[in-house]
């Protein structure tokens, strides 16, 4: 029998773990990662975004995390190259973490644990009359359950009253006390390791910009979506360390600024980075309605979006961020005259399958189709 020897098999890039280099940039912040696991497709693509209606010689430029893989993983899967691979590194045979019912970083969780052959179990926050009946299949559920992931619910109240941290120690407990080697992702995964993705994704839109697909030098401005503020410090950490030198502008989805500079700021000295976020991100509400919650005018634009420019955003994240760019940019467009944006879609489609009823009402026509004969 012919037999082909390791060694001649072609060395691939995903799913590996890979010892990791930080950019020289960034190298005197720590901890340092010591590994990643390669779970996305990366380099994402940017490309011109021809939004309607933008202030003067402004170009929006869209770089596509949503695009990133790993089942439409979004800005989750930066973050969980560095977390998995930590995972591993400590023998872990299980992850646990935590969200709402349609959190997108469980969903991104689920799909990475089993890529390396680890438990899953997802610890969702629903509401009290739905905490003793099958959660269903909608939007990130149906992935999540596809790929086995093991679901405990939790009330609103009982979330509240508990913690996350203490939800997560029960479950974390009893995980220990049955032999298993759990390893926890705190909410969203945001830490200040996983911050390590977004430095990451700013190494790769330099490089991006010196392949040349950007018109012109570099971006006057970065404006992505913000749930608890990790994306943003990684990318407006990367900004400023590399001089890649654009202002990051986080649109939050919920909370108040105040929180996410706060919560950005424990990233940062997380990595002894000596910086104040206040002098590094600009952080905006976008939350509008609450988290998760859409006005109208919010979807109407979404679906505009979606027809005039293909791209489809999500309503909880990028759909709100963009909106209240846009919103700015109308209110205020001397400011962002001229100037060339670069927006990050971080993804989230799947959520819009929990939003059927609310989009239902704003789809085209639909008719049978005219066979005369
Ligand atoms: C989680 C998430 C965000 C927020 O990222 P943070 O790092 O928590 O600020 C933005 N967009 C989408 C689609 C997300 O799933």
């Amino acid at each position: 029998m012919g037999s082909l020897q390791e060694t001649q098999l072609p060395q691939f890039e995903f799913l590996t773990k890979k010892p990791y280099t930080p950019p020289s940039w960034a190298a005197h912040l720590t901890p340092t990662p010591s590994h990643l696991f390669s779970l996305g497709h990366f380099p994402t693509p940017i490309h011109k975004w021809n939004l309607p209606n933008l202030p003067k010689n402004t170009q929006v430029y869209v770089k596509r995390d949503d695009l990133s893989g790993m089942q439409l993983s979004g800005n989750k899967v930066r973050k969980l190259e560095f977390l998995m691979a930590e995972a591993v590194e400590e023998g872990a045979d299980c992850v646990i973490t935590i969200g709402g019912v349609q959190s997108n970083h469980c969903r991104a969780t689920a799909v990475a644990a089993k890529y390396l052959n680890l438990d899953c179990y997802l610890i969702l926050r629903t509401t009290k009359d739905l905490v003793y009946r099958d959660p269903g299949l909608d939007g990130n559920l149906l992935v999540e359950r596809l790929a086995g992931a093991r679901i405990e619910l939790v009330s609103e109240e009982d979330y509240y009253r508990l913690g996350r941290d203490e939800l997560i120690n029960i479950l974390k407990n009893k995980l220990l006390g049955e032999g298993r080697k759990p390893y926890v992702i705190p909410m969203g995964g945001s830490t200040s390791l996983a911050t390590w993705g977004y430095i990451e994704a700013v190494r790769e839109i330099q490089q991006q910009l010196k392949q040349g697909n950007v018109v012109g030098a570099t971006f006057d401005d970065i404006v992505v979506a913000c749930g608890s503020g990790c994306t943003g410090a990684g990318l407006a950490l990367g900004s400023r360390l590399s001089h890649l030198g654009a202002q990051v502008h986080a649109y939050s989805s919920w909370g108040s600024p105040d929180y996410f500079y706060d919560y950005a700021q424990g990233l940062l000295d997380g990595l002894q980075a000596g910086l104040k976020a206040r002098d590094i991100i600009d952080i905006k509400d976008a939350k509008g309605l609450g988290y998760a919650i859409n006005t109208k005018e919010e979807l109407i634009f979404l679906k505009e979006i979606a027809e005039e420019t293909g791209i489809i955003l999500d309503p909880v994240y990028s759909g709100k961020a963009a909106f209240q760019m846009m919103r700015d940019m109308a209110d205020d467009p001397a400011k962002w005259e001229g100037r060339k944006v670069l927006f990050i879609h971080t993804g989230g489609l799947l959520s819009l399958y929990d939003n059927m009823e609310a989009v239902a009402p704003l789809v085209g026509n639909w008719q049978r189709m005219d066979i005369c004969r």
